[in-house]
C-alpha cells in the first residue's frame, strides 16, 4: 500500500480508503448488507493496509455502521482512522447530539476520527448555519468524540468556495473522477480546496461502477493505445496522479475488488501517469461523456420510492442501453426492463423492483439526489425509451 499526506493533519493515508457505503448486499434486502461476508472484506482491506474507513448513518439502512463496528473489533480499530457523517438529509428528524451517540454506540468506539456534515449543498449548508450545528460539531470535538471537522460536498463550484472560506475545515470530500472534472466541486474546487491545506477525500472515483464497464468504444481507445490496465486501474490512477488528492474512496463488496484495487494503489503515484497515458483518458472521458444519459452514481439517496420504483435500477438500464451498441445487448436490457414490476401488487417492498412507470410524480425523491437528477422527469422519459421503445434521440440531444 502507498501512503500519502492527509491535508495538513500531520499524518499518513493509505491511497485507498475503504468506502462502506457498497458492502454486499442481503438476498432478502438488497439495501442492506451482509454482515460476515463484511466483516471479512472490510478486515482483508485492512490487512493489505487500508488504514481509512468511510460510513455514513443512512448507508444499508444503518447496517453500514453496526457492521463496520463489529469488524472494528480484535484490535482492528487501532490501525485505521474512521469517518462517519452527520445526516443533513435528515437533519429535520434527526438531532445532532442523539444521532451522533447512536453512531458512537454503533460502532462501538469512543471517538471518530473524521466527521463530516453529509452532502452538503446550497441549501443544506444554510440549514446547517441555522441549526448552529457548526458549534454541535465544535462541542463534540472539544468533548473529544470527535477529532477532526469535514464534509462531503455535491453542489456547484461557486457552492464549494463558499463552504470553504467559510469555516477552517479539515478535510473535505468531492465526488471526482475522470468524467467529473467540470461538474460538482471541479478541478479548480480540488485546487482550491488543497490550496488551503484541507485534506481532500475522493468519493465515487468509478462514477458509480460505471467507468468499471466502460462501452466497447471505450474499451477499444483504452486497448489501441497499447497500454495494458483494466478500466478500474484507469480509472484510480486518474486520481491518484494528482497532488492534491490525499485518499480515493472505493466501495468494495468484494474480496477480489479489495485485492485488484490494493494491487492497483500499490502502483500509484503523484504525477507518474505518462502524456500519452493522460492523452488516453482525455479521450476516453470526451468519448464516454456523450453516452450517459442520467448522471445517477446509484447512491441510493433516493430509496426507498414509496410506489417501489428502484431509481438506480432503472436509470441504470436506460443508461446500459444508450452504451451498447451490439443487438443482443439491446435485446437483453429491453428483456431485463419487462422483468421489473410493472403493478404495484407485483412490488416488492423489501427489495424495490418496480419499473419507471410505477413513478406518481410524488416529488418525496427529489431534494435526495445530490446529482440533482429531476429523477420524475427522467423517469418518464426512461420509461418511455425502454417500455414503450421510442428513440434515444427522440428525448436527450
Ligand atoms: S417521484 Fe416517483 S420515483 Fe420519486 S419517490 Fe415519488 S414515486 Fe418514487
Ligand atoms: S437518482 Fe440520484 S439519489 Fe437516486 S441513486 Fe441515482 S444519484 Fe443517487
Amino acid at each position: 500500500m502507498k501512503y500519502r499526506k492527509m491535508g495538513s493533519l500531520g499524518w499518513q493515508v493509505s491511497a485507498l480508503g475503504f468506502g462502506c457505503m457498497r458492502l454486499p448486499p442481503r438476498t432478502i434486502n438488497r439495501l442492506r448488507a451482509k454482515t460476515d461476508e463484511s466483516i471479512r472484506i472490510i478486515r482483508h482491506g485492512i490487512d493489505l493496509g487500508i488504514n481509512y474507513l468511510d460510513t455514513g448513518y443512512p448507508y444499508h439502512l444503518g447496517d453500514s455502521e453496526k457492521i463496520l463496528g463489529k469488524a472494528l473489533k480484535e484490535g482492528y480499530r487501532e490501525k485505521v482512522k474512521i469517518a462517519t457523517k452527520f445526516p443533513m438529509m435528515l437533519s429535520s428528524i434527526v438531532k445532532f447530539d442523539p444521532c451522533l451517540k447512536t453512531q458512537l454506540e454503533r460502532l462501538k468506539v469512543d471517538y471518530i476520527d473524521m466527521y463530516l456534515f453529509h452532502g452538503l449543498n446550497r441549501n443544506s449548508f444554510e440549514k446547517a448555519k441555522r441549526l448552529n450545528l457548526f458549534e454541535k460539531m465544535e462541542k463534540a470535538k472539544d468533548e473529544g468524540l470527535i477529532k477532526h471537522i469535514g464534509f462531503s460536498f455535491h453542489d456547484t463550484l461557486p457552492v464549494f468556495k463558499e463552504i470553504i472560506d467559510y469555516y477552517p475545515w479539515e478535510m473535505t470530500q468531492i465526488q471526482y473522477n475522470y468524467m467529473d472534472t467540470a461538474i460538482q466541486a471541479t478541478t479548480e474546487g480540488l485546487k482550491y480546496a488543497h490550496s488551503k491545506g484541507i485534506a481532500i477525500v475522493v468519493m465515487e472515483p468509478l462514477k458509480g461502477g460505471k467507468l468499471a464497464n466502460p462501452p466497447q468504444e471505450v474499451l477499444n481507445i483504452m486497448k489501441s493505445s497499447g497500454i495494458k490496465r483494466t478500466p478500474v486501474d484507469w480509472a484510480l490512477q486518474f486520481l491518484w496522479n494528482r497532488p492534491e488528492i490525499a485518499t480515493v474512496l472505493s466501495g468494495m463488496g468484494s474480496q477480489k475488488m479489495v485485492d485488484e484495487n490494493c494491487a492497483s494503489a500499490d502502483l500509484s503515484g503523484i504525477n507518474s501517469l505518462t502524456k500519452t497515458e493522460n492523452e488516453v483518458l482525455t479521450k476516453v472521458a470526451e468519448t464516454y461523456r456523450k453516452k450517459i444519459l442520467v448522471p445517477c452514481t446509484a447512491c441510493n439517496y433516493c430509496m426507498p420510492c414509496p410506489q417501489g420504483v428502484d431509481i438506480p435500477g432503472n436509470f441504470a438500464l436506460l443508461n446500459h442501453r444508450s452504451i451498447e451498441t451490439s443487438r443482443i445487448w439491446r435485446f437483453m436490457i429491453g428483456r431485463n426492463y419487462s422483468k421489473l414490476a410493472k403493478s404495484s401488487d407485483k412490488v416488492d417492498r423489501d427489495n424495490p423492483n418496480g419499473n419507471a412507470s410505477l413513478c406518481d410524480s410524488c416529488g418525496k425523491c427529489a431534494d435526495n439526489c445530490p446529482q440533482q437528477i429531476n429523477i420524475p422527469v427522467e423517469l418518464e422519459k426512461t420509461h418511455a425509451i425502454l417500455g414503450r421503445r421510442k428513440k434515444i434521440s427522440d428525448y436527450y440531444s
